[in-house]
């Protein structure tokens, strides 16, 4: 046929498909500030459970963004565009500071909560970040203990001397600190041992077939003694049914976030499911 037609058409095809690629990031680099200050963005809470005391005191605090034309945007796309144009800072900031304030107002019905933000790379750098966050909490009155920082692996790893630092300083002033996503990046269980952290997160991809993969739950049964023996807590990403919570029990590992539990939740859900869990909770694990 007449394929040099057809080459054309194609390529045609796939710049058109670049070009708008290319015009949806830069809308949604352009958007994101305005997002911020103008109710288009809001923050959705996922219970983690303590599945051997069958009890729940943390959340991961987790953002999302409604866009007027483009709709429902994922955090896995924006957050990369936001480190990539320099514009993460903005969004760090506001869930900080957004999660700070409803840690104030939850302290008299959910006082022992503690709530996980997700920080990125670049934030680790940033030397006032520990100065900054404990003015914040005590402005709000919100225990220190309350707050919980989670990071990746790599985000650790870029410039160690400055984020080790500031890593301390956040230790020392009483603000705990998770790996996230752990087995993805560039792991080493041996680097655990320096790191002033006190969470270790297992990344989903080794739970959500655990109950089938032998593997994947020798890979968290592994990873989970050696984190408890240094004196981590561990938590399990992802757990989406019962037989998975089975495996991750058999492996020996304590705290599970998951859909199989809830779904991340508005703030006034989330509250009404914490007073719910804490009265019932013990029905979630029946049939275990
Ligand atoms: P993450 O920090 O590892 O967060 C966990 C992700 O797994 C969330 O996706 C959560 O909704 C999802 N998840 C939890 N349980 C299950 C489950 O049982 N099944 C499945 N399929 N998924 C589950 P989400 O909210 O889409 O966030 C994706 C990623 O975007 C986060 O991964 C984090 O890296 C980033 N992110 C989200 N919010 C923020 C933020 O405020 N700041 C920064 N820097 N990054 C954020
Ligand atoms: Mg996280
Ligand atoms: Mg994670
Ligand atoms: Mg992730």
């Amino acid at each position: 046929l007449n394929s040099a037609k057809n080459k054309g058409l194609a390529l045609a095809l796939y710049q058109s498909g670049q070009d708008e690629s290319h015009q949806r990031e830069l809308t949604i680099i352009r958007d994101l500030p305005i997002a911020l200050s103008s109710g288009q963005m809001y923050i959705v809470y996922q219970p983690k459970v303590d599945i051997l005391a069958k009890y729940c005191n943390s959340a991961e605090a987790l953002i999302r963004w409604q866009h007027p034309q483009l709709g429902f945007i994922s955090p896995v796309e924006f957050i990369l565009l936001a480190e990539r144009s320099g514009n993460i800072n903005l969004i760090s900031n506001w869930m900080l500071q957004s999660v700070i304030k409803q840690l104030a107002a939850w302290q008299e019905d959910h006082p022992d909560l503690t709530v996980s933000v997700n920080l990125s790379a670049h934030d680790l750098l940033d030397e006032h970040l520990p100065q900054t966050i404990v003015e914040w909490l005590e402005e709000w009155q919100v225990p220190v203990s309350a707050l919980s920082l989670e990071m990746t692996e790599s985000a650790v790893m870029q410039d160690t001397v400055k984020v080790i630092n500031n890593l301390h300083q956040l230790k020392t002033s009483g603000i705990r600190l998770a790996i996230d996503d752990f087995g993805t990046g560039q792991s080493s269980l041996a680097y655990l041992k320096s790191l002033p952290v006190h969470e270790l997160k297992i990344d989903r991809a080794f739970i959500k077939d655990i109950e089938n993969n032998f593997q994947d739950a020798l890979i968290v049964k592994a990873a989970t003694q050696l984190a408890m023996g240094l004196g981590l807590k561990v938590t399990a990403e992802g757990l989406e049914n019962r037989s998975g919570l089975a495996s991750v029990l058999q492996a020996g590992c304590q705290n599970v976030q998951g859909y199989y539990f809830s779904k991340p939740l508005s703030a006034e859900d989330f509250s009404l499911w914490l007073t719910l869990f804490s009265s019932q909770g013990g029905t979630f694990f029946n049939e275990v």
